[in-house]
């Protein structure tokens, strides 16, 4: 899993889609388990969306349950 470290210092790529569809997807699964990483990216992304400087090119939930499950069944 990624740290908190790495969360903080790419938040701004993860809100911004600057990643790819595996790094979002082992950034979302961080945020899923830490709950100090999921309220640090709310708060970056209410500052995103209010200064309108986001794409917000993220995976739906339901590709990444999709993936997960493939994951857990390899
Ligand atoms: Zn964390």
């Amino acid at each position: 899993m990624l740290s908190c470290k790495h969360i903080a210092e790419n938040a701004t790529d993860y809100m911004e889609g600057r990643m790819n569809f595996f790094q979002r997807l082992k950034f979302r699964s961080h945020l899923r388990a830490c709950v100090h990483c999921g309220r640090f990216l709310r708060h970056i992304g209410l500052t995103c969306i209010v200064s309108g400087s986001c794409t917000h090119q993220t995976a739906t939930d339901q590709e990444v349950e999709a993936i997960l499950e493939m994951v857990k069944a390899a």
